[in-house]
């Protein structure tokens, strides 16, 4: 794994910006926007900037932690599909969503949107009997959606970060016993972002009379409306709820239902025999027959979660991440002169992540850009606190004076 770079703000090629993007109608975005981890490039579609770079890829390796934990191999597929792969699924015509091109010689191609069509044949071609089964396998990629509305900042890209993993059982119930799995990490996951999840029964979508499952985080950004109940893990989305704001739970039958907006961080589907009998990818089964294996297609929203993190984690300040996806740990700011150079040093050979601010600028300046950037704790560097540093959490008020070596077991305690 290559090292995280520790960074000097004298260097970055960016500026954070003092006041709020006009462009942004969203806390996430705006947030992002003004404090230099993204930068918007259209509706939807955004670059990542070295700071929003380094949320994206902590969210994206705890995803990868716990999907390698579960048995998922990791792959990278292409973005750019063949027409006829589209056509055998029935997706050509059937996903409004799907970005068709044209190239200049008249063949068509389909930007991937979720990746059945390729990865069904890819992994099919390497089984043969019941014995290859199950199979999974993951990529952390771009996805392309012709999105009719993009105004929710990283909640609602055109061009968005996904984690696809795709499972292949012989019988469905082993793919019962894989949705477990994938369940207890998917919680595990959103936990280590900081995010409470909750499961909630949906639509299949365009090819399925199945439920699926979507995980979601309650936040007012979101675009989902779901009814949970108040004491049970009882959830479901509206667009299938049978029941009502207030009625009593049908699952625990003590609780009522509430009404809440959310956000959909990941999703499950049962893909059932669906991709595998169209593509024809089929396996010899314990009983000597051809079959065609049951699919599962898990989905978690790279770049929605970072911003859902941010829709969860602010104050009238600025954003306050949380430790888990935090681009750095440690905020060093020289004060009035001071060189911190030193303890950029030591904090480095701590281990400790870490970025300074070694520019020329007063102390009130200095602040309001560290709490609007939100790294977990600051760490001043002052003529008047001698040999001492100066510490405090992103999340509380309170300072505290320790040498250096004080606060380094301090920050790894
Ligand atoms: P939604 O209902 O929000 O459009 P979906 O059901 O189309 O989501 P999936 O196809 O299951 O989503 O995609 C897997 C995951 O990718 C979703 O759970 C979500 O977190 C994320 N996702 C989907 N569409 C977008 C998008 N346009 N921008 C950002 N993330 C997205
Ligand atoms: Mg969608």
């Amino acid at each position: 794994m290559v090292k995280w770079k520790n960074m000097r703000q004298s260097e970055f090629f960016t500026r954070i910006e003092r006041n709020a993007p006009k462009d942004e109608v969203t806390v996430n975005a705006a947030l992002l926007v003004r404090a230099g981890f993204v930068s918007k490039l259209m509706a939807g579609v955004y670059s990542y900037l070295p700071l929003g770079l380094r949320v994206l890829r902590k969210i994206e390796n705890i995803v990868r932690e716990e999907m390698n934990a579960i048995g998922g191999h990791e792959i990278l597929m292409p973005m750019l599909h063949p027409k006829n792969i589209w056509t055998t699924s029935g997706g050509w015509d059937k996903i409004d969503v799907l970005f068709k091109l044209k190239s200049r010689t008249g063949k068509e191609y389909a930007l991937g949107q979720s990746e059945e069509e390729v990865v069904t044949p890819l992994v099919m071609k390497n089984v043969s009997t019941y014995k290859d089964l199950p199979r999974a396998v993951y990529q952390i990629h771009w996805k392309f959606r012709d999105e009719l509305r993009s105004k929710s900042g990283l909640l609602r890209g055109i061009e968005f970060f996904m984690k696809d993993m795709y499972s292949f059982h012989e019988d469905q119930a082993d793919f019962d016993r894989f949705y477990e799995v994938v369940k207890n990490a998917y919680l595990a996951i959103f936990k280590r972002l900081g995010l409470i999840a909750k499961v909630t029964e949906a639509s299949g979508g365009a090819f399925s009379e199945k439920i699926s499952y979507e995980f979601m985080v309650l936040t007012d950004a979101g675009e989902d409306d779901i009814l949970y109940c108040d004491l049970c893990e009882f959830c479901v989305n509206v667009e299938i709820a049978k029941q009502k704001k207030g009625a009593p739970c049908p699952k625990c039958k003590k609780g009522a239902l509430a009404e809440a907006k959310a956000s959909e961080v990941g999703n499950v589907f049962d893909l059932g025999e669906r991709f595998t009998k169209a593509f024809d990818a089929a396996f010899i089964g314990r009983d000597g027959k051809k079959r065609h294996p049951v699919m599962g297609c898990f989905g978690i929203g790279i770049s929605r979660a970072m911003g859902v993190i941010v829709e969860k984690y602010n104050d009238e300040r600025g954003i306050v991440w949380p430790q888990s996806v935090a681009p750095f740990l440690v905020h060093l700011i020289a004060l009035n002169g001071a060189d911190a150079t030193q303890v950029y040093t030591d904090l480095q050979t701590a281990g400790i992540e870490v970025l300074y601010d070694d520019r020329d600028l007063g102390a009130g300046e200095k602040f309001a850009e560290a709490d609007l950037v939100g790294i977990p704790y600051r760490l001043v560097v002052s003529p008047k606190l001698k040999d001492k540093v100066e510490i405090k959490a992103r999340s509380e008020k309170e300072v505290k004076n320790l040498t250096v070596q004080e606060a380094v077991d301090f920050l790894h305690s």
